[in-house]
């Protein structure tokens, strides 16, 4: 007998892998230039020159301390900085007590939901969401609660009032997001927070608000991003340095607690023990000194940009429907057809890789992962038509 969640968790392909894997045997059958894969959300830009330039300068230094532990919450001179950065920004009061340097977003929100769920706690999330959250929420006991989102896909504050329950202890959002690119305005933040403020008061029990920002910084038309912490108290940030800076494979990030969260201390002590007993003893060291000399450069993301504007043009002329995004890389575009899978198996007939929407807890969408070449954008455009004339 094994933990049966932890084998269908295994088991359970992702549903963007095995679209990905299909393309590299795809790619090898007809040539990488006739497949179109849109499948991964893999950042397709250099990192900025003072990654590798830090790297080249520490590597020079004292290899035994480069390379050794550091305190589990990550080194005390990059949490300052971390600190700082977000207090210019976001007129927060954190201080490295605050803060805790983790593998990537990814880790950030495991460690934020052990933190405070026990065994049966309701987590919500608006769809459409990282269906990671899945995992990581059942992982930590809690019960997944997905909640539609309204037809420009911003938050439906008030399906979401309508989910909340005694049992709800968290709700994660992530902005801009994935898979819609689409980024929650000042006026959905506000009303959200209000939302969980009351509910707060009504039970007198915390309802955390995980925000997860990993693509804060991949924003178009000079869209302003703002972040939940700015207006509720009970917030935890999950960010990764994963996106802005191309660096996923480094597995580097963190999670802030807010300061003006209730019983602030006992819950970051709460994060130092989710940390530990999830196993992540501390991040990458490497990339913790990185990080400290790279913080607040982006990759140069007007390639994105492009590229949004090529697809978002190419789409929109041959009749498929969607909301243009403002930030991330991803394009979430309304099927034809009430199935997306379906809808995706037909994609592949032209050799087009979307990945269908039902895991992003939104059905009848599919999600175009636009961090590839303009070229590649260029020449599927025949390809996109063909497959929605088959639907006219
Ligand atoms: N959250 C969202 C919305 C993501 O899209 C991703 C990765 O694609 C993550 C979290 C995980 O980020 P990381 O790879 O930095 O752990």
């Amino acid at each position: 007998m094994l933990p049966a969640n932890t084998v269908g968790w295994g088991a359970a392909r992702s549903c963007i892998r095995t679209l990905a894997e299909y393309g590299a045997v795809r790619k090898k059958e007809i040539g990488a230039e006739n497949v179109y894969d849109f499948s991964l959300g893999n950042p397709s830009i250099p990192a900025p020159d003072c990654v590798n330039g830090a790297i080249a300068e520490l590597l020079k230094g004292d290899s035994v301390a480069l390379h050794g532990y550091t305190t589990a919450a990550g080194v005390v001179s990059l949490r300052e900085k971390i600190a700082e950065e977000l207090n210019g920004r976001y007129g927060t009061h954190l201080t490295p007590d605050h803060l805790y340097v983790t593998c990537g977003a990814a880790a950030a929100l495991c460690i934020a939901l052990r933190a405070v769920l026990f065994p049966g706690d309701e987590v919500i999330v608006p769809a459409p969401f990282f269906p990671e959250y899945r995992v990581f929420t059942e992982a930590s006991g809690g019960v997944l609660v997905p909640v539609p989102p309204r037809g420009d896909l911003q938050i439906d504050v008030e399906a979401l009032e309508r989910a909340l329950t005694p049992r709800t202890r968290a709700v994660i959002i992530n902005s801009p997001n994935n898979p819609s690119g689409v980024i929650f305005d000042e006026e959905n933040l506000r009303a959200l927070a209000s939302v969980l403020r009351r509910q707060e008061e009504k039970t007198g029990e915390p309802v955390y608000l995980i925000t997860d920002e990993p693509y804060r910084e991949l924003v178009y038309d000079g869209a302003a991003v703002r972040s939940a912490i700015e207006f509720y108290d009970d917030t935890f940030m999950a960010y990764s340095f994963s996106k802005a800076l191309s660096i996923p494979g480094e597995r580097i990030g963190y999670l802030a607690v807010s300061d003006r969260m209730r019983d602030a201390g006992n819950v970051y002590y709460s994060v130092l023990g989710a940390g530990r007993a999830l196993g992540y003893v501390n991040p990458p060291s490497l990339f913790q000194r990185v990080m400290e000399r790279c913080l607040g450069q982006t990759a140069d993301v007007s390639q994105y940009r492009a590229n949004r504007d090529l697809l978002c043009a190419g789409l929109r002329e041959i009749g498929y429907d969607f909301v243009e995004p403002q930030g991330a890389f991803y394009l979430f575009v309304k099927c034809p057809i009430p199935d997306a899978k379906e809808f995706s198996e037909r994609a592949k007939k032209h050799e087009l890789l979307l990945v269908p929407s039902d895991d992003f807890g939104c059905p009848g969408f599919v999600r175009i992962a636009y961090c590839v070449s303009a070229d590649m954008i260029r020449r599927s455009m025949p390809a996109f038509r063909a497959l929605m004339d088959e639907f006219r």
